[in-house]
């Protein structure tokens, strides 16, 4: 079964195929600057008519979402009302549900009667309980809004967790393992015994860790206080927060890692801080999420950082399991995000 995995963004396509289940790849590449002027690429419909031009036979199709909200709790193959049920959710993500909706869109015109199907970035997590999830606001503000955490990278947790299984051996149900998913956006979970009980992002993929240009966890009341002291709008405040924060922001030289280790190396000290503050926050949670769990047997790294840096994950990990009987075993998993959407689509549509 021949199965294309899309990934529809604000501006870019990223595409996959894929043999299975032999899980072969057979081809891979990414379409940029949809929309811009110049481009020859003026919307998502006419991208998505460029790649398949050079696609046949495609079986399925796989298309990633970034927020399926409590909606979904699993992948699902894709009918007017998922698609009536994910627009729905555009209004708790709307820089990014909107983009992998006109990806859907564009399929079901282009390729008709082929099956598709949604994979959602928020549905491994939607197993955390309601004490977790929820945010010491009123209540209200979950039950009329939707306010709570819901996790993202969930697809690539789920991998690496499933993998780290493998490669250990054991069952994926009898271990707590501890994933670290470190790329430009950055997150970790703890997962009992296959399911997401706590993960470090929240309503949107701002919270938690220090990221490339995200701030991650900040005192609440900094957002107000810096609109006040630099007269900003809800715009400026998000676009500070998102773009201009995190490793980016803490060094004043880059958000990539590779970057920041030349400069630390040279003497920056700025960059040796935003470096620092990233291991120590996810050393933090990895504390965390070892109590929450009550051990950790296995602890993954992942992303472009997790699975390339080592004097990271080395700083990350010294000292953090000296006080445990049982110490972890340390993996680094490439991710492959695009294979797990695959192997969803494959397993649904032969379910049919
Ligand atoms: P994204 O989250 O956008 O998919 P990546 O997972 O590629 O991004 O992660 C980007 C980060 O990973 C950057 O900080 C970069 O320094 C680091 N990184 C990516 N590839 C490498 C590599 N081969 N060697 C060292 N660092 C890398």
């Amino acid at each position: 079964m021949k199965i294309l995995v899309i990934n529809s963004g604000s501006s870019s396509i990223k595409y996959r195929v894929f043999s299975m289940p032999a899980e072969d790849s057979l081809l891979k590449g990414v379409l940029e600057n949809i929309g811009e002027r110049g481009s020859g690429v003026p919307d998502h419909f006419s991208g998505l008519r460029k790649i398949l031009a050079e696609i046949t036979g495609v079986d399925a199709v796989g298309h990633r979402v970034v927020h399926g909200g409590e909606r979904f709790r699993e992948p699902v193959v894709v009918d007017n009302g998922v698609i009536a049920r994910i627009k729905k959710c555009c209004a708790i993500a709307p820089l990014h549900n909107p983009a992998n909706l006109s990806g859907i869109t564009a399929c079901k015109k282009l390729l008709p009667g082929v099956k598709q199907t949604a994979v959602f970035d928020t549905a491994f997590h939607q197993s955390m309980p309601d004490h977790v999830y929820m945010y010491g606001l009123p209540y209200e503000y979950y039950s009329r809004f939707g306010v709570r955490k819901y996790g993202f990278h969930g697809t690539s947790h789920e991998f690496v967790a499933a993998e780290a299984a493998a490669k250990l051996g054991r069952k994926l149900s009898s271990l707590k393992i501890i994933t670290c998913h470190l790329g430009n956006g950055c997150s970790i979970a703890a997962i009992d015994r296959g399911r997401s009980v706590d993960t470090s992002m929240g309503f949107t993929p701002l919270e938690g860790l220090l990221m490339g240009t995200r701030c991650g966890d900040i005192d609440p009341a900094l957002v107000t206080y810096i609109m006040r002291k630099k007269r900003m709008d809800t715009r400026q405040i998000e676009e500070l927060l998102n773009k201009r924060s995190g490793l980016k922001g803490v060094s004043g030289i880059s958000n990539d890692m590779r970057d920041l280790d030349k400069a630390s190396a040279a003497g920056n000290k700025r960059s040796a801080l935003a470096v620092r503050m990233f291991c120590y926050r996810v050393k933090k949670y990895i504390g965390a999420y070892t109590a929450v769990l009550g051990g950790c047997d296995a602890l993954v790294f992942t992303g472009g950082i997790g699975e390339n840096k080592a004097n990271v994950r080395k700083e990350i990990c010294r000292g953090a399991f000296d006080a445990l009987l049982r110490k972890p075993a340390v993996l680094v998993i490439p991710t492959n995000e695009e294979l797990m959407i695959a192997r969803q689509t494959y397993r649904l549509v032969k379910r049919g």
